[in-house]
């Protein structure tokens, strides 16, 4: 016998909806805790959690490659145009990442106008070739203010540690900048 038959069936009723309650709090507090407000990506600290998940895979032989991304030029956008235009674009980029990476690949909004994008199988190659095509969607989006962004691949190499992988990245997308913005460099 189930042991809510022994409660009446108005104690029932409302037990029941406290219930649904507590788990659609449940899923507001996931949603809070492992997204990014302002862009709907998954935040840095949800990121980092799958990446040493990833790494663990990683670590094993599974290839495993990130990409990190940057509005070029970003401040002038926000001194030109304001910050609310800013925010808009910022937007528009995280709903195209969204759209144009795979289920299995986790984009992230790592800080303001930066992004960090996870490829769980994917080798430096592939993810240059995803980065390449991520540029040129940005770039062919007609997004208004015009942006282009700048982009650094790193893949996981033996005894790479998350936050060596991360400023591998990072160092990538330095290079990118320094060649003159809106490119991939590896
Ligand atoms: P670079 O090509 O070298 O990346 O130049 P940049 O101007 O994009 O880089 P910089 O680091 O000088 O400026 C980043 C700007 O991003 C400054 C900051 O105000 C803006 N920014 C950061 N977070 C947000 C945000 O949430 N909204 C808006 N509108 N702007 C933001
Ligand atoms: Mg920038
Ligand atoms: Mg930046």
């Amino acid at each position: 016998m189930n042991k809510l038959d022994f409660i009446g069936p108005q104690f029932r009723k409302k037990l029941t909806k406290v219930l649904k309650d507590v788990d659609k709090g449940i899923d507001m507090l996931y949603e809070i805790a492992t997204h990014d407000e302002k862009t709907g990506l998954f935040n840095q600290k949800f990121f980092k959690s799958v990446l040493s998940l990833e790494l663990d895979k990683a670590r094993r032989g599974k290839k495993l490659s990130l990409i990190m991304l940057d509005i070029d030029n970003f401040k002038k956008i926000n001194d030109n145009y304001g910050h609310l235009a800013g925010d808009k674009i910022l937007k528009q980029l995280a709903n195209l990442l969204k759209e144009k990476i795979r289920k299995s690949d986790i984009a992230s909004r790592f800080g303001g106008e930066e992004f960090l994008i996870m490829l769980p199988n994917a080798t430096k190659e592939k993810a240059k070739m995803v980065a390449e095509r991520l540029r040129k969607s940005v770039q062919s989006a007609g997004l208004k203010p015009r942006i282009t962004i700048s982009l650094g691949v790193s893949e996981y190499k033996k005894a790479d540690t998350s936050n060596n992988l991360i400023k591998k990245a990072d160092a990538a997308l330095y290079r990118a900048k320094k060649k003159g913005r809106n490119r991939v460099e590896v």
